[in-house]
């Protein structure tokens, strides 16, 4: 063989195809070879080599996006409140001008509904894209693997350093990379809880030693969490603990966009100068340089076919794209693309078109009808909430002054950030009046996000009405500081004895 004859292999057609589960155990004892190469997997540690490029730009993008929401939310303020707090305490929600109470619960299982079909949708479409770019996992081991290179070096610095002796250079290195990773996860603990107390308390609660053991306790749990998962799991997480990537197979199909190598244009690989015409000597367009599975974070190949283990997160385009570039080859030999598009050698236009495609639009309409209903919903929710109780001891009595009285309860809850007055009446009886439970007046003022318990009194004149129960209407009409007005009425019943 000549030096300049290439090493050309096959493409693996048996390998790992698309989201099919393999078989686990062989009857009759011993493991398969799948099983061995999975624990083997799981053994062996994963060295990611940094790769630059238009995706690994998106996923710095949104790793500072996502971190400084988190980070950066609970310290904004509202109103002079936290913006968003979730006082389980209180059982309130404060969410910007939002306030919800646990009545509001429906709104939090809409939200669900919501990112569920949303997921469902952008499954469909283009494959992980949750994984690769926002998944909590995969930020903060991206967060992780770069204090980890910054203190270690890159791929080939980091192997070496983990095969050499100890000495003082590697424990220093050591010490460095977990005292900057436990700073992190015990900051990202931190933000944790200072989303369910105020974190400005907290905060000067951590350095005074005052905060309560469950505080303490979440605040390492979370923390313990982000750097048990990101510094040593990582890729674990993703391939053995998601459930998302075993149910995802149900979601896609051969039309979603997901991060394809193009076996049509890449095989036979192999190895060749760069001055051969590699299409003459019957070669394809992958090098097989291995680029692409050396800064893989999960550690596979994506020229064996599309794997449950990719999270799609686009570094081995990133890397391929560098090696066409220096091979002077078109770029996309592993681009975002549909398996159909390979098969059928459709054209990015073609392969756009089939996004909107039955299952697609079906999510899309359920999606876009429950966002609709969820804002119409959410503007159209009133400030002012009553809740009747009526008073199980005394139903009805006759009173000194000629009159018929009954004793209810008002729970009246003022879900806004501003005062409100109230101004109570009745109304489905003669000459009906409501007071007070002390008879001095019929307004009450409700202070901001707080909910009241008003008892008061129905009064009817004696005669007027037949004995019995009788239908009435209880109303509350809410003023605000801003002038603001909120009418809700309520149904009850009078009792007149005989
Ligand atoms: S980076 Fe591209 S050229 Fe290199 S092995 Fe992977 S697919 Fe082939
Ligand atoms: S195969 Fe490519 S897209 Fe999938 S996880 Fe590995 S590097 Fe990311």
């Amino acid at each position: 063989m000549s030096s300049q004859e290439p090493t050309v292999r096959p493409r693996n057609e048996d390998a790992a195809p698309a989201w099919q589960p393999q078989p686990i155990a062989r009857p009759g004892g011993g493991s398969s070879p799948v099983v061995e190469r999975a624990l083997a997997d799981v053994r062996s540690k994963i060295y990611p080599r940094s790769v630059t490029g238009f995706f690994a730009r998106w996923r710095v993008a949104l790793v500072v996006f996502t971190q400084l929401i988190y980070y950066g939310l609970p310290w904004l303020q509202w109103n002079g409140r936290q913006a968003v707090l979730f006082d389980l305490g209180a059982r309130k929600f404060y969410i910007f001008g939002m306030v919800l109470w646990p009545q509001d619960i429906i709104y939090l299982t809409v939200l669900l509904v919501l990112s569920a079909f949303s997921l469902f949708l952008f499954t469909a479409m283009a494959g992980r894209l949750f994984c690769g770019y926002a998944c909590p996992q995969t930020v903060y081991t991206e967060i992780f693997m770069w204090v980890e290179r910054k203190v270690e070096g890159d791929r080939l610095a980091r192997i070496r350093l983990d095969e050499s002796p100890w000495n003082a250079r590697k424990i220093r290195l050591k010490a460095t990379k977990h005292v900057l990773w436990i700073l992190i996860a015990l900051w990202t603990g931190f933000t944790f809880i200072g989303y369910f107390a105020p974190i400005r308390e907290l905060f000067t609660g951590v350095f005074a030693g005052t905060l309560g053991f469950w505080q303490w306790f979440w605040m390492f749990f979370y923390g313990f969490a982000t750097w048990g998962n990101a510094g040593f799991m990582r890729e674990q997480v993703c391939k053995y603990m998601c459930p998302y990537a075993r149910f995802q197979s149900v979601m896609v199909d051969q039309d979603t966009f997901v991060v394809t190598y193009d076996y049509v244009r890449g095989e036979p690989r192999g190895g060749r100068s760069r001055r051969i015409d590699h299409k003459e000597a019957g070669m394809g367009d992958c090098v097989d340089c291995s680029l692409c599975v050396q800064v893989c974070p999960t550690g596979i190949d994506i020229r064996e076919g599309m794997q449950y283990m990719c999270i799609g997160c686009g570094a081995c385009v990133d890397a391929c794209d560098t090696v066409m570039d220096k091979m002077d080859y078109p770029r996309g030999l592993i681009r975002y693309t549909s398996g159909n598009a390979i098969k059928e050698g459709l054209t990015q236009q073609q392969v756009r078109k089939r996004i909107f495609r039955p299952r697609t639009i079906v999510y899309m309409t359920i999606l876009s009808v429950i966002l609709v209903a969820f804002l119409v919903s959410l503007a159209t929710r009133t400030t002012l909430r009553v809740d009747v109780i009526r008073d199980r001891g005394v139903l009805g009595r006759e009173v000194p002054g000629g009159m018929i009285e009954n004793v209810y309860r008002l729970q009246i809850m003022n879900t806004s950030e501003e005062t409100l007055s109230v101004d109570l009446s009745a109304s489905g009886l003669p000459e009906i009046t409501l007071t007070t439970a002390d008879g001095t007046t019929s307004t009450v003022k409700i202070d901001p996000a707080s909910n009241r318990l008003v008892p008061i009194v129905v009064q009817v004149p004696v005669g007027q009405t037949e004995p019995g129960l009788h239908d009435i209407e209880l109303r509350a009409q809410a003023v605000s500081e801003g002038g603001r007005e909120t009418v809700v009425v309520e149904h009850s019943s009078f009792y007149v004895p005989k």
